[in-house]
């Protein structure tokens, strides 16, 4: 009767222990830059087709330059974004990024 009530509660606790500590540690997920796609399944850069009414092409403000306080006109935009924003091909995976 002695003997069982010290062995068996005590080894258990121990190897839990153990094993929680041997656990190898669970990998980072890489840190990539991976365009979000909650809203629309791909994004894409396209050239700006609209013209206005002198029959030039359109030209947007870039949003990742807005975002920085600063202005720039693109020819190029996210027709899978909800407003069509202006975006330049350098700002693109950034300014996705960020969405
Ligand atoms: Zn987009
Ligand atoms: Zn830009």
């Amino acid at each position: 009767m002695y003997k069982k009530y010290y062995g068996k509660p005590k080894m258990r606790l121990n190897d839990f222990r153990l094993s929680v500590i041997d656990k190898p540690l669970p990998e980072k997920p890489a840190n990539t830059l991976q365009i979000p796609r909650r809203t629309n399944p791909i994004h894409t850069i396209t050239r700006i087709t609209e013209k206005d009414p002198n029959g030039r092409m359109k030209r947007k403000h870039c949003r990742q330059w807005y975002r920085q306080k600063k202005r720039s006109d693109t020819t190029w935009h996210c027709v899978a974004c909800n407003d069509k924003p202006g975006v330049c091909v350098e700002c693109f995976y950034l300014f996705h990024a960020q969405l």
